[in-house]
């Protein structure tokens, strides 16, 4: 006898022997035996021995009730007469085919009950099952034994265990899925591959493929938690954005309070433009039509101005205009208003500020600018200024006011200039 033969015909009997004791409805006494069955067939040496061994399993089986009785009867009385027949090698070497081919398809029908889920299994099992009845030579027994042990190889047994561990899975995927769905939900993130793994997952018996799903939502909760990566990191840029948005809008704040600032602002002498001295006048004549609130203006012209320009120059001239301005700022408050009303001539509003006072104010404003001096070219030179004061009086408009306050100026210059002249006096 073929001493490679024995072997695959060992491996493989070995092998049914292992899904046999898997799969045997009995207690632990008949799994005892098989234990022992199958140490002694990987021991054996020869045909015979095999052969005894075999008798010894179609006892066993028959002994728990497999799934089959009658086949494996009809299929372990028809190997026994065979053996009996059969003496020479090549009788030997067939009835070990037969024997081979008996036990295969027992098994095949031993599983045929079991469920069968899976495609792949389903269509080997057909396969299997036809092809057995061709097994003819001990090349095709060959050939044949790789596919049978790639079907016992597949997923195929559910037992009450792997049921319930599909059924265990089934449950913690289920709560796994719905915790992504709500979190993408949450997220406004919409994945319809999440949908079909519930559904598959709803479908399924076979275990293999909740194992898939399995890993299938794994993948998604690492594509969610990339998501939401990719969330927080965008909620981060947006708050930059707006920190950078904010810092623009403070300079363009400033920028607007400056622009505001040079509309109303004579750019030579920084004191107020007339755009800024009409407002004021307004405000004016309204708190003292309303309230009764009293103000005074003093409109100031630079004495014989037309000569400094003449005589120093148009450049020096502005420095005395602008140099005068500041002299003149320091001595009024900050609520007073002197704008560069003309050319050389200003105006200083003094609100809530009695005939008196502003006669005071005027006359300080006079002196401090006769008080300064100038150079040109290291000579020293001074200029003086005339001042008309007048305050606001019932059923004065703006015309008559300011009318009578030029004229005290006038007055002033006709005097000699270099003074202050009231609207009274
Ligand atoms: P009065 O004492 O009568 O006021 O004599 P005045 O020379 O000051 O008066 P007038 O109105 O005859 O001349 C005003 C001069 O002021 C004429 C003009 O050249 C000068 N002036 C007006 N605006 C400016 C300016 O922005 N810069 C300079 N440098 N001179 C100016
Ligand atoms: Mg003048
Ligand atoms: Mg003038």
């Amino acid at each position: 006898m073929n001493i490679d033969m024995i072997k695959e015909y060992k491996d493989l009997s070995v092998f049914l022997l292992k899904t046999l004791q898997g799969s045997l409805p009995g207690g632990q006494g008949s799994g005892k035996v098989l234990g022992s069955l199958y140490e002694s067939l990987q021991s054996a040496a020869n045909a015979s021995q095999i052969k005894r061994i075999h008798k010894q399993v179609k006892d066993l089986l028959l002994k728990e009730k497999p799934v089959d009785v009658n086949l494996l009867l009809v299929s372990m009385q028809r190997l026994k007469n065979d053996l009996l027949s059969q003496s020479n090698v090549e009788n030997d070497l067939q009835s070990l085919i037969d024997e081979f081919k008996s036990l295969v398809g027992m098994a095949l029908h031993h599983i045929e009950g079991l469920s069968l889920q899976e495609k792949e299994s389903r269509e080997l099992f057909i396969q299997c099952r036809d092809e057995l009845k061709e097994v003819a030579t001990p090349a095709a027994m060959n050939s044949y034994v790789g596919k049978f042990k790639r079907l016992f190889s597949l997923n195929i047994f559910l037992d009450d265990e792997t049921g319930r561990e599909r059924d265990e899975l089934k449950k913690i995927i289920s709560i796994l899925a719905d915790s992504i769905s709500g979190l993408l939900q949450s997220s406004g993130a919409f994945d319809s591959g999440l949908d079909e793994c519930v559904e598959r997952l709803q479908r399924t018996q076979s275990l293999t493929e909740v194992q898939e799903i399995r890993e299938l939502l794994l993948q998604q909760t690492k594509g969610l938690q990339a998501r939401t990566r990719q969330m927080v990191a965008d909620v981060e840029q947006a708050r930059g954005q707006v920190d950078d948005a904010n810092k623009k809008v403070e300079v363009l704040k400033k920028q607007m309070e400056k622009v505001k600032q040079e509309i109303i602002i004579d750019p030579l002498t920084r004191t107020y433009n007339r755009r800024a001295y009409d407002e004021k006048i307004n405000q004016e004549m309204m708190g003292y039509q309303r309230y009764g609130r009293p103000t005074a203006l003093a409109i100031i012209d630079i004495d014989h101005f037309k000569l400094v320009n003449d005589t120093y120059g148009h450049r020096t001239g502005d420095g005395v205009l602008r140099v005068l301005s500041e002299v003149m700022k320091k001595e009024i408050r900050e609520i007073d208003v002197l704008a560069r009303y003309g050319g050389e001539e200003f105006a200083l509003i003094l609100p809530h500020t009695p005939y008196q006072k502003a006669l005071d104010v005027a006359e300080r404003i006079r002196q401090k600018v006769e008080d300064s001096r100038f150079t040109y070219k290291g000579k020293p030179f001074s200029v003086t200024i005339s001042i008309g004061v007048g305050t606001l009086k019932e059923n004065d408009t703006l015309d008559s006011y300011v009318e009578r306050v030029d004229q005290a100026l006038y007055r002033a210059k006709n005097g000699g200039r270099n003074r202050v002249v009231g609207d009274d006096g």
